[in-house]
């Protein structure tokens, strides 16, 4: 095989929970809407933030953490 796609190298795997929250009309209260467990493809040791492309997301964390990102979406 020549396939030259480098797709064993390993990813970075860093994990963030994303949750989306939304403001029902007539309320002031934001409420969960959903929550994704988003994990980083980009290469191990990789620089700038982490990135999961399936979500559109990137985040920034140190090495081991994983945080919990809010997103806002209006109706
Ligand atoms: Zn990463």
């Amino acid at each position: 095989m020549t396939d030259d796609l480098d797709i064993t190298k390993p990813a970075c795997g860093a994990h963030a929970t994303l949750i989306v929250t939304l403001t029902p009309a007539g309320t002031a209260t934001n409420v969960a809407r959903s929550r994704v467990v988003l994990h980083c493809a980009m290469p191990v040791g990789h620089k700038g933030p982490h990135l999961d492309p399936e979500h559109a997301e990137q985040w920034e964390a140190p090495e081991g953490a994983a945080p919990t990102l809010l997103r806002h979406e209006e109706d």
